[in-house]
């Protein structure tokens, strides 16, 4: 802990997006102090409800040390990521510079300053095409696209960098996270948004004429995709868990985060019509690259050894959330 204060201190670098913000919300209402960092260009100022927010880039190695001397924070967490496998694909380098390079530079500076606790967002798709389902920790990873192997190389740097410099993580492995914050406050705004939910509340709204599904011929119960859909709230309430494991001295572990069940696409739009009470006009289209037939998670780890127990395991549940989001930021200029 730091010597300011009892409460730890913790930096949370891409703390304006997605799952970040929804992260920074949980540490501030438990009474942590937070720091944000993110350069806002998928993050939102205003998402990030607690702590200060620094405005910067963590390619920039100045703003890196300067923050990072100036606070002797207890744990970094780490959000900001690119996260689009089409893009990966198209634009590697933009991946392996942004996820991979970027990372190894934050964990310099954290060296450098004597920070020794980090918590990594890590991927399902680390694992590539799945061997056997539910996937565990012990699946094989062997990943299919730039995206998945960024995070890859990642996970396979920290072990070394405990052996040799005592800095201990923890690899958080999201499936398909989903929802939002309960009370309406935080949710989802990519720009572009290229996630089904989202994409099909949009259409079921009439925000977008239409929505693609991507496959109706794969070798599943309804031929559409299945996903391990696993709620924002739960899956911050495991990183909560993860930095309670870190600061008590506990060692680098890595977990898969999912709900352990599997919905198709078809499932999804059926539950987005029952929540929203509207059709989601929909256009058959064909595959998308690197897409496997089914991706659900065993989180049987976490729930033994970080004790995590999901609150919102329903899909209905991640829906209403989001839909109770959407509904509030297209009505006010979130
Ligand atoms: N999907 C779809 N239409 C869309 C977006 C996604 O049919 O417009 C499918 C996609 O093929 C996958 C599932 O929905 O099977 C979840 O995709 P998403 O992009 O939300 O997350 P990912 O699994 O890629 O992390």
């Amino acid at each position: 802990m730091n010597g300011n204060s009892k409460l730890p201190h913790i930096l949370v670098v891409g703390g304006a997006g997605y799952i970040g913000s929804h992260m920074v919300q949980r540490l501030g209402q438990a009474g942590c102090r937070v720091t944000t960092l993110d350069n806002l260009s998928n993050g939102h100022r205003n998402a990030v409800l607690y702590g200060e927010l620094v405005q910067g880039d963590v390619a920039d190695r100045q703003l890196l040390d300067d923050l990072l001397t100036q606070h002797r924070f207890d744990a970094v967490m780490h959000f900001a990521s690119l996260i689009q496998v089409g893009e990966s694909v198209q634009h590697p380098a933009k991946y392996y510079q942004n996820n991979l390079g970027h990372t190894l530079q934050l964990l310099d500076a954290m060296r450098a300053a004597g920070v020794a606790r980090f918590i990594f967002s890590s991927t399902a798709a680390t694992f590539g095409e799945p061997l056997y389902s539910p996937i565990d920790e012990l699946h094989p990873q062997r990943p299919i696209n730039p995206y998945g192997r960024s995070k890859w190389m990642v996970e396979q740097v920290l072990p070394d960098y405990e052996a040799a410099y005592g800095l201990r993580s923890m690899c958080l492995r999201y499936f398909n996270a989903a929802g939002a914050d309960p009370e309406g406050r935080l949710g989802e705004r990519h720009e572009p948004e290229t996630h089904l939910i989202p994409l099909a509340l949009q259409a079921a709204a009439g925000q977008r004429a239409h929505m693609s599904v991507f496959g109706r011929d794969y070798d599943t119960p309804d031929g559409t995709c299945i996903r391990d859909y696993i709620h924002v709230s739960d899956l911050c309430e495991a990183h909560w868990l993860a930095l309670q494991h870190l600061l008590a001295g506990g060692g680098s572990r890595c977990y898969n985060l999912g709900n352990g069940q599997g919905f198709s696409v078809q499932q999804v739009l059926d539950t987005v019509q029952r929540v929203t009470g509207r059709s989601v006009p929909v256009q058959d289209a064909p595959r998308r690259s690197g897409d496997p037939a089914r991706l659900v998670a065993d989180a049987t780890r976490a729930q033994q050894e970080l004790g995590w127990v999901q609150r919102y395991p329903r899909l209905h549940d991640m829906v209403q959330h989001a839909w109770q989001w959407q509904q509030r930021s297209s009505n006010s200029t979130l």
